[in-house]
């Protein structure tokens, strides 16, 4: 099995210490932000002790294709009623991109967007829009994140990512990130994950799914909020995200928790662990 969680990676150690963290759990895979996931300041990844890192993964048998990269949940493709928020959206993801690639990982995660006062199709074509007006480096594939539908979100069902991902001229740089919390919020029965991954392989083929967020939720299936809940202590369930971990359909895709922090420590260590065993 592929896991790991969101891992940090700030001053002074950067990539370094977000492999650290990540031994720690004992996970094979890691997930970070390129700075803070709220804003869009970013220092240069010269500074980020990549090429320390990646020898230390090496030494641990991390291998680099689970190491993946999260835009930051500010940046909004689908807006079309701000030019500059527009704007801000394709220039980070240029950025992020050209990091994500000079870090060393092949994904890159991001938030569809939210349409705001417009309507949902107009939210799909403004994405649309923004992303063929973003330049993704070869080597990288940009994972479309499925959403909650909370508020205006887009792409909470997988019709809405289908069509977003048909509309792109660089297609084969673009792939699907299924958050399980958003999917049960935005009304999927995961409970027969089989039946949504067949349901996911019609709209988008399973071949484009490349991560898995693995997080419990706080509300009721279709509840359209977004908040995650510790694995078991939640809507979802334990058994049902074991079974989700489990699957052999997706065995080669990383799992990612991103549950929240317990008394201000992370819970990942414990939950990677209950999930690996099964109990
Ligand atoms: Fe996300
Ligand atoms: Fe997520
Ligand atoms: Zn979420």
């Amino acid at each position: 099995m592929i896991i790991g969680s969101h891992v940090q990676m700030k001053a002074p150690e950067y990539l370094v210490g977000a492999v650290k963290e990540t031994l720690s759990y004992g996970a094979n895979a890691m997930m970070l932000y390129t700075g803070a996931p709220q804003n869009t300041k970013r220092i240069e990844t010269q500074k980020m002790r990549i090429e320390e890192a990646h020898q230390m993964m090496k030494e641990h048998g991390l291998d680099a294709r689970n190491l993946i990269v999260h835009a930051p949940y500010i940046i909004n493709p689908a807006n079309s009623i701000k030019p500059e928020v527009g704007e801000l959206a394709v220039s980070f993801l240029n950025g992020d991109a050209q990091r994500t690639k000079q870090i060393g990982a092949g994904l890159l995660v991001l938030h569809p967007g939210s349409y705001t006062t417009t309507d949902l199709d107009t939210g799909i074509t403004t994405a649309i829009k923004h992303l063929n007006a973003s330049d993704i480096p070869e080597g990288v594939i940009v994972c479309l994140e499925t959403m909650a539908g909370k508020g205006s979100e887009i792409g909470f069902r997988f019709e809405q990512l289908a069509e977003i991902l048909s509309g792109l001229k660089q297609s084969d740089r673009y792939g699907v990130c299924l958050d399980t919390c958003h999917i049960h919020d935005a009304g999927y029965d995961l409970r027969n994950f089989d039946a949504v991954l067949d349901e996911f392989d019609h709209y988008i083929g399973l071949s484009h799914l490349h991560v898995i967020h693995l997080n419990d939720s706080k509300n009721v299936k279709g509840a359209r909020k977004d908040r995650h809940a510790n694995i078991g202590d939640g809507m979802i369930g334990f058994e049902t995200l074991c079974a989700i971990a489990h699957n052999p359909r997706t065995a080669s895709v990383p799992k990612i928790l991103e549950t929240p922090y317990i008394d201000g420590k992370a819970p990942y260590k414990e939950e990677i662990e209950r999930i690996m065993n099964k109990s």
